[in-house]
């Protein structure tokens, strides 16, 4: 509020700047108004005047017409001019024989009236006193609309924080209701509200996160990424968001998601920043369980693509595999036939006859012996693959099979050395061990390059010992460890003829009697096959138990075609 407009009592004192270069004058003027209510300043130049008039306020102003600087009518405009003085009201004081333009003049310049000299004392206090009261009541009148403006401005402010006080209110009731965590910090980060949903998440006093820049509980992995980002939010005055642990009731770990905005005054300055923690435990568990069931879905049909090209394979190596004996005993009936049509040329010679059944019953030993694979390989997925545990001798089965190999031996020149003298005496199931026996020294054989095969067997501690080594083709690193799996070949092996199920029957049958094999090789330099059985085989709990190590992993479905055929 303007101090100067302030009533200063009952009686106001009006100041009135009296100005003549005549000292008699300003005495005679003094005279006729000098009373309480006048507070009376006099000036004997323009000049003066003027220093008097940028001091101080007047209610009046008594102007000599004609001064000995500058003339009345200049300093009347001059006044005019400035904002104080130009409401101020300008009496002139001319002479008797002054000029009535120069009357004019004044008037518009500014003067109110006119009185000539010598005043009538009578007068001059009547005309003063017109102006001092117009000049009281203005200013009273001033006073209170300054005092109605000032009561109007504290009745709005006074309305205002109220609605601020009851949106605050409201702001709050809303922000404890909802069932999120909300929060608010000052411009520097820290937080100086958190609703009622941090106790219910954290277990913990809400006081302790006051002023705290960075929310206690928060996992130690993840506490200072959260404060980095913050802090950077903080600077760049830009929108924040993290996800983090938090040490939730109970101690353990939930996954929280914390947003912030700040809030800005209408100068664009921030003022606060509002946030909120979100618990997105069960969704980031949820999503993160999704991911594991996606990968291990695609994992599996990685598998299962992989398992029917592997079978795809399979069926055109078996295809190929099977045709052969069969291409073989169609041409031998073929010619049966053909020599029967013709029936001048008498029978055919009982050796001739003889050699082609010989040939004939190998093909069907061969096809006898590949179904056989085939049938084991289903038998071993079933778990009906029972074993038949007697007594036996190792070193006399080794020696056996050994010799049902002479032949076989002879027609690729390749001798079969064995190493089996003294008895290794157990409990096996004959039929399978000779059946492992016979699949590792056909190998040796088929893929030995008629170099010798040495067989060997001992006991050695609890256990009995067969190995087989050749001089052949070698299996390369890359190839060891999966020969023994379904379908599996050496790359080098593609030129022999096979199924790729041997090796894998024969782990079968090696792993149903408790034992191990393994193979050392190294491509181009041969290959040991070494099986370790024990002495004794267990007697199996259950013999529907599938003895296939992977006979849970769902096989692979059968290719469309073989499906439809
Ligand atoms: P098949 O001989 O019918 O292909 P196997 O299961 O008996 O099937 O053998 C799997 C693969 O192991 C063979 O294709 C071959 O690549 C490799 N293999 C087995 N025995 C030998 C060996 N003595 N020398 C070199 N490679 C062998």
């Amino acid at each position: 509020m303007d101090a100067s407009l302030e009533p200063t009592g009952d009686i106001e004192r009006a100041r009135i700047l009296l100005v003549d270069d005549s000292p008699q004058t300003l005495t005679a003027l003094r005279a006729i108004l000098e009373c309480s209510r006048y507070d009376l300043v006099c000036a004997s130049t323009g000049e003066e005047a003027l220093r008097k008039v940028l001091k101080q306020d007047f209610a009046c102003i008594l102007l000599d017409i004609v001064l000995p600087d500058i003339n009345g009518v200049e300093l009347a405009s001059l006044l005019k001019q400035r904002e104080r003085t130009e409401a101020t009201p300008i009496i002139f004081l001319t002479g008797a024989d002054d000029d009535v333009g120069f009357l004019y003049r004044a008037y518009s310049a500014g003067a109110v009236d006119y009185l000539r000299k010598p005043v009538d004392a009578a007068v001059l206090r009547s005309k003063v006193g017109v102006f001092v009261e117009l000049w009281s009541k203005t200013r009273q009148i001033a006073w209170q609309a300054q005092r109605l403006a000032e009561s109007e401005r504290r009745a709005r402010e006074a309305e205002l924080a109220m609605v601020r006080r009851e949106s605050e209110q409201r702001y709050r009731n809303l922000a404890e209701a909802i069932p999120h965590v909300v929060f608010t910090a000052r411009p520097d980060g820290r937080i100086d509200y958190v609703n009622r949903g941090w106790g219910e998440l954290t277990g913990t006093d809400p006081d302790l996160i006051l002023t705290e820049q960075v929310p206690p509980g928060l996992h130690p992995e993840d506490a200072g990424a959260f404060q980095r980002e913050w802090r950077a939010a903080l600077e760049r005055v830009e929108a924040f968001q993290a996800t983090c642990r938090l040490r939730a009731q109970g101690g353990q770990w939930r996954w929280i998601l914390c947003r912030a905005l700040p809030e800005r005054d209408d100068a664009g300055n921030v003022v606060a920043w509002l946030g909120t923690f979100t618990d997105i435990d069960e969704q980031r568990r949820a999503h993160e369980e999704r991911a594991r069931l996606l990968a291990r879905e695609h994992e599996a049909r990685l598998q299962a693509e992989e398992a029917v090209k592997a079978r795809d394979e399979f069926l055109g190596v078996a295809s190929h595999e099977l045709k052969t004996p069969l291409t073989s005993l169609q041409l031998l009936i073929q010619g049966f036939t053909r020599r029967a049509e013709r029936e001048g040329e008498g029978a055919m010679p009982a050796k001739q006859v003889l050699d082609k059944l010989r040939v004939a019953e190998r093909q069907i030993g061969r096809l006898g012996g590949l179904v056989e694979q085939l049938l084991d390989v289903a038998r071993i997925r079933s778990g009906k693959l029972p074993l038949l545990v007697e007594d036996a001798d190792l070193a006399a089965i080794v020696q056996d099979v050994a010799q049902r190999f002479e032949a076989a031996g002879q027609a690729t020149s390749t001798p079969i050395l064995v190493d089996c003298n003294a008895p290794v005496p157990g409990r096996w199931d004959v039929l399978r061990v000779e059946q492992v026996v016979t699949n590792l020294i056909s190998n040796a054989v088929k893929y030995g390059n008629g170099r010798p095969v040495h067989v060997v067997c001992a006991m050695v501690g609890p256990e009995a010992t067969i190995s087989v080594a050749d001089e052949g083709i070698g299996i390369g690193a890359s190839d060891l460890d999966r020969i023994f799996e379904r379908f599996e070949r050496a790359e080098r092996a593609r030129n022999f003829s096979g199924l790729g199920l041997g090796l894998y029957i024969t782990r079968q049958l090696v792993m149903a009697h408790g034992g191990t094999i393994a193979a050392h090789s190294e491509e181009g330099q041969g290959a040991t096959f070494t099986v370790r059985l024990p002495l004794v085989t267990a007697e199996p709990d259950d013999p529907t138990e599938p003895v296939d190590g992977d006979a849970e992993v769902p096989a692979p479905q059968p290719a469309p075609a073989l499906a439809a055929g």
